[in-house]
């Protein structure tokens, strides 16, 4: 069926969606009743016109300010540059850094054609030249793979003058995991994070 069958190539679109579970949406829809379609319909536009970016830190946010950056009480001088907002939520979830954020919504990668225009790039050197020393850490927790290790040395290379201490998070074993089921990347970070007991 026609209608079916565009909807379901359209929920295809979403990330991390198969094309059996594309199928279940698409029934999912004509089972719902007219109710749940239109609070469907709503949430998408409502996230569409709402949601833009902080003015600060580009995470997503529907104020001019995140809560993470209108919060007085966070370390404005401890900048944490992530690659995903998804990453901010992870780190925020450990309840253990009391710093903010920067988003920069990719990581720059030659074989993908994402060029540092076209990352939120820019708008963390401005932010940073702009603090005029003030900022006293760049937390570097981009991804350990080949793109987040690029990114970390670029993004080292460019600020080192602007900011006092720049560090790289250190990729700990997961609790439960096995040390040989590491990859040596993970472990080789796992190592040099280590902290005296
Ligand atoms: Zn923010």
């Amino acid at each position: 069926m026609k209608s079916l069958d565009k909807l379901a190539s359209l929920f295809r679109r979403l990330p991390g969606v198969g094309p059996k579970q594309a199928e279940r949406f698409s029934l999912y829809a004509v089972k719902a009743s007219e109710g749940e379609i239109e609070d469907l319909v709503e949430a998408l536009r409502a996230v569409k016109s709402s949601v833009k970016y902080c003015a600060e830190c580009c995470n997503y946010s529907e104020e001019n300010l995140c809560a993470v950056c209108a919060n007085p009480s966070r370390d404005q001088t401890i900048i944490c540059v992530v690659e995903h907002p998804q990453d901010v939520a992870a780190i925020e979830k450990t309840k253990t850094f009391n710093g903010v954020y920067h988003v920069l919504h990719g990581a720059i990668s030659p074989t993908e054609g994402i060029t540092p225009g076209a990352i939120k790039l820019k708008e963390l050197t401005d932010r940073i030249k702009a603090s005029d020393g003030a900022v006293k850490e760049m937390i570097i927790a981009t991804n350990p793979d080949t793109e987040g290790e690029a990114m970390a040395i670029y993004l080292t290379r460019l600020l080192t003058k602007y900011v006092h201490r720049i560090t790289r998070i250190a990729y700990g074993v997961p609790l439960g995991g096995d040390i040989d089921y590491l990859d040596e990347v993970t472990l080789g970070y796992a190592l040099r994070g280590r902290t005296k007991i």
